[in-house]
């Protein structure tokens, strides 16, 4: 989509500090860390948000939290430890940028409820 940021960094138009790549997603560096292991995991295709995920994403969606989720997590040194998956939708869920993402978080005790 034109104008996204997130469909720009998986067209490799603007910079990211990647850790993750194949052909259905990518998963960088969050600009704006919130926790010592901070990734976007990030659908190539362009999809709003949970909320307008479709049949045809089935495997999208599977891809992501059966490989991709488990894999960084385990790369990225915090499957042990624990981590926690947002998916930040909508408005009232906080989401910024309306293409979405999986944020990836760990390396520190997370506390509940979220803000
Ligand atoms: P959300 O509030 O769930 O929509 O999250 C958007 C996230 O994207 C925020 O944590 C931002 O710090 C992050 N972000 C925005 N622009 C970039 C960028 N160019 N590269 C990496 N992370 C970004
Ligand atoms: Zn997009």
């Amino acid at each position: 989509m034109t104008d996204c940021i997130f469909c720009k960094i998986a067209a490799g138009e603007i910079p990211a500090q990647k850790v993750y790549e194949d052909e259905q997603v990518v998963a960088f560096k969050d600009l704006s860390p919130k926790a010592p292991v901070h990734v976007l995991i990030v659908p190539k295709k362009h999809v709003q948000s949970v909320a307008h995920f479709q049949a045809e994403d089935k495997e999208l969606a599977a891809h992501i939290f059966v490989d991709v989720v488990p894999k960084l997590a385990a790369d990225l040194g915090v499957a042990e430890g624990g981590f926690r998956i947002v998916l930040n939708t909508g408005d009232d869920g906080g989401q910024t940028v309306h293409h979405l993402h999986v944020h990836l978080l760990g390396g520190r005790k997370m506390t509940w409820p979220p803000g």
